[in-house]
């Protein structure tokens, strides 16, 4: 199998973008916040998938089912992919394969091997169209939408991708007066210079960009960051590592103070942090 297979080339059907049905629009009727799930080096958040190494249940696998449930009485959850690394899909591999149940949303991009492997078990995947420019909004009901977008484009003239930069990026908005009023942003790994039309809102919930990673740092990212809501908080999902995750200077002092670490929820017996909006 070539080494830069085009992922696509396993994935069952291209998402229609203006037709996506990540959440059953009967039951799911607000949006409370996120939920930072401990899964190592990696990250995992609401039902999203992921963790590789340091993995918290290294030495029970049956245990991250119980932490990272997939499976409710409607179904399965529904998973966006940020990107296909392994750190961002792995535990819906061997250690939760129930994930591979519901329904995904991934980047076209180049993968592994081992990642091609692993698409072709999903049941059912929808590849995020390489056409579509604008974010895809999703009406959640309330005050609340989720708004997903590419970072990058997939080239095939290309034979390398920094996956981390051309994944999907998530962002929570909360709407006052008929304007974004806070937001929450999912990064995955990308650089914030990457990630196109960011909210002009106060920033009120984040996830540490590529597990706290301080390459890719720009202006972006010093921007929205400086622009935080009084109840800003944040998360580090990591676990041990030789990259040097997190760095913790890098959100000094405003946001670093009052952060959380998936480590912290380990030490603590719980599965994960959440970010509420209240
Ligand atoms: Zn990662």
């Amino acid at each position: 199998m070539d080494d830069n297979e085009d992922i696509a080339e396993t994935v069952t059907a291209e998402a229609d973008a203006a037709n996506l049905t990540l959440f059953d629009g009967e039951t799911v009727t607000g949006l409370r916040g996120i939920r930072v799930f401990d899964v190592g080096q990696g990250d995992c958040i609401g039902l999203l998938d992921g963790g590789l190494m340091d993995h918290p249940d290294e030495a029970n696998p049956n245990a991250t089912a119980e932490r990272l449930p997939v499976s409710y009485e409607g179904g399965f959850a529904s998973i966006v992919l940020t990107h296909w690394d392994k750190d961002h899909y792995w535990s819906a591999n061997k250690k939760n394969p129930e994930a591979q149940k519901g329904e995904w949303l991934v980047p076209r991009q180049m993968a592994s091997p081992q990642a091609v492997r692993f698409a072709a078990e999903l049941d059912r995947a929808k590849c995020w169209p390489e056409n579509r420019d604008a974010p895809v909004r999703l009406d959640i009901g309330g005050r609340w939408d989720i708004e997903i977008r590419k970072c990058g484009k997939f080239s095939k003239k290309k034979l390398t991708e920094d996956r981390n930069k051309t994944g999907l990026a998530v962002t929570l908005l909360e709407w006052r007066a008929q304007q974004v009023d806070t937001y929450m942003l999912l990064p995955g790994d990308c650089p914030f210079h990457r990630i196109p039309s960011l909210p002009s809102a106060e920033l009120r919930g984040l996830v540490a960009y590529h597990h706290g990673a301080r390459k890719g740092w720009t202006h972006k990212t010093s921007a929205a960051i400086a622009n935080f809501h009084t109840k800003h908080e944040m998360v580090y999902s990591y676990g041990e590592n030789d990259y040097g995750h997190p760095d913790r200077t890098s959100y000094e002092p405003n946001w670093n103070e009052t952060a959380r670490t998936t480590g912290e929820a380990r030490a603590a017996g719980e599965k994960g942090f959440d970010i509420r909006w209240k």
